[in-house]
C-alpha cells in the first residue's frame, strides 16, 4: 500500500516537473524531496571523491623545502627567503600553509623575529 503511494507520488512528481501547474503544497513536497536526494547524492559523491583522492589532493602533504634542499640556510639576513614565510600583513605563516617541518618552522619563526628586530622585516603592515 505504502509502496503504491510512493510510486504514484514519484510519477506525479515527474509529471509536475514537466507541466508544473498543481497544488503548491505538493510542489513544495516534491522540491523538498529533490533537495534531500541532491544532498544524499552529493554526500555520496564527496565520500567517493574523498576515498579516491585522499592522498592525491585533499591531504597532500607539502614537503619541507629545507629538508628537501640541505643547502638552504635559514638566516635572519636572508630577507628574500624569509619574506616567503610571512603574509602581506607581516604575520608569520603557519606550518599548515608553508609545509615546513616542525624543526624548520621553529627556525624560520626565530629568524623572522630576529629580522624584525633589526627592521629587515616588518612586525605589521598596515
Ligand atoms: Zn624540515
Amino acid at each position: 500500500m505504502s509502496d503504491e503511494i510512493i510510486s504514484q507520488e514519484n510519477s506525479h512528481a515527474s509529471n509536475e516537473h514537466l507541466t508544473s501547474e498543481a497544488a503548491p503544497s505538493k510542489q513544495n513536497e516534491t522540491i523538498l524531496k529533490e533537495v534531500n536526494v541532491d544532498a544524499k547524492s552529493r554526500q555520496q559523491t564527496e565520500k567517493e571523491e574523498g576515498d579516491a583522492l585522499k592522498k592525491v589532493t585533499r591531504f597532500k602533504r607539502k614537503t619541507c623545502r629545507f629538508c628537501a634542499n640541505k643547502d638552504l640556510v635559514i638566516d635572519y639576513k636572508n630577507v628574500e627567503l624569509l619574506s616567503k614565510f610571512i603574509t602581506d600583513r607581516g604575520k608569520i605563516l603557519p606550518r599548515r600553509i608553508t609545509g615546513n617541518c616542525a624543526k624548520h618552522q621553529r627556525i624560520v619563526a626565530q629568524q623572522i623575529k630576529r629580522a624584525r628586530i633589526i627592521a629587515l622585516l616588518p612586525f605589521v603592515v598596515k
